[in-house]
């Protein structure tokens, strides 16, 4: 496997970092705008793998190494600070994702791609219209960290163990995100058999205050320590081929009575990035919903001229 970070800030070097650990590839690029960063941050990495692995890594600005990449993780562009959106974010990292995409198409034609840049559903589209690629090699990373944090929520209400907690959050990857509370299980146990509704309710707003929260203490940045961890689980879907059902912002070609946006939908995930899209049976009350987000990011998609 060789893997490229493009964006090596806070999410990229956590990520980088779960790679080396993980032995997971062959070769690691870390490419950053900013020279120095890149470098210093690879250098120190390979640091590490006397202790830990034999990755090989390197730093650079320069895409031509990027070559042949079979996983690109994109994580470059701004991170919110407090008191504001993601989408307050989009124009000048979808100025960011069309730049790295003209790259990136330079030097690869076969890479599967995991967009993280927020507003992440915007970018995912951005990256597949300036690419060019296939809509199965390009994938956004938001439902899997957005389904961990409602997971963990119900675990600390619950007092249960996390592992025990199955949950699914998809749609877009802000305050509209959905939370599917009638699917979860506490091993195949319903949840209204441990919370009542109003409890419930109030974890699903809680699941879309958590970035924010996270926001709010930093002040100068957002979350990347369980960005990273979602983004890995992504990666080592992909390079072991486990055929997961994994919550992915995904380019829809009618599913779900969507098309010509991403939006966070189930999908399996193997070698060759989408694999297959089971369409869920979502309650209409649910489908609604999905439907009236995916308007919403087409209206970014059309302020950033990608809506065709
Ligand atoms: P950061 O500021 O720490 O790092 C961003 C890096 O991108 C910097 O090192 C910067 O030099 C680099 N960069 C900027 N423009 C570039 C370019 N044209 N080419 C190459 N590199 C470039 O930010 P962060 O906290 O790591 O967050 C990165 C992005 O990920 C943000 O947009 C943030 O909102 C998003 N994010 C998304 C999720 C998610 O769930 N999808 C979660 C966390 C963060």
């Amino acid at each position: 496997m060789k893997i490229t970070v493009i964006g090596v800030g806070n999410v990229g070097s956590a990520v980088s970092q779960r790679i080396v650990n993980g032995g997971i590839a062959r070769e690691l690029i870390m490419l950053d705008a900013i020279e120095g960063l890149a470098k210093g941050k690879a250098l120190d990495l390979q640091h590490t793998t006397p202790i830990k692995g034999e990755t090989k890594i390197k730093g650079t600005t320069n895409y031509r190494d990027t070559k042949n990449s079979d996983i690109i993780v994109i994580t470059a562009g701004k991170p919110r600070k407090e008191g504001m959106t993601r989408d307050d974010l989009a124009k000048g990292n979808a100025e960011i994702i069309s730049q790295i995409s003209q790259n990136i198409k330079k030097y690869n034609s076969k890479s599967k791609i995991i967009v993280v840049t927020n507003p992440l559903d915007p970018m995912t589209w951005q990256t597949y219209k300036k690419t060019g690629f296939p809509r199965k090699q390009i994938m956004g990373m938001a439902g899997e960290l957005d389904t961990a944090r409602y997971e963990k929520l119900l675990s600390k209400k619950t007092k249960i163990s996390p592992e025990d907690i199955h949950g699914l959050v998809i749609g877009p990857h802000n305050k509209s995100m959905i939370p599917l509370t009638e699917n979860t299980t506490i091993r195949g146990i319903p949840l209204n058999k441990f919370l009542n509704q109003k409890q419930t309710k109030e974890i699903v707003k809680e699941t879309k205050k958590s970035g924010k929260k996270i926001v709010n203490y930093l002040q100068n940045g957002s979350a990347y320590h369980a960005p990273s961890a979602a983004i890995y689980k992504m990666i080592k879907t992909i390079a072991r081929d486990e055929k997961r059902l994994l919550s992915v912002s995904t380019v829809l070609k009618g599913e779900y009575g969507i098309k010509n946006t991403a939006i966070g939908i189930p999908v399996i995930i193997g070698k060759d990035g989408i694999e297959k899209i089971p369409q869920k049976h979502l309650n209409q009350k649910t489908k609604q919903k999905l439907q009236k987000a995916a308007k919403e990011i087409k209206k970014t998609n059309k302020k950033l001229n990608t809506n065709q």
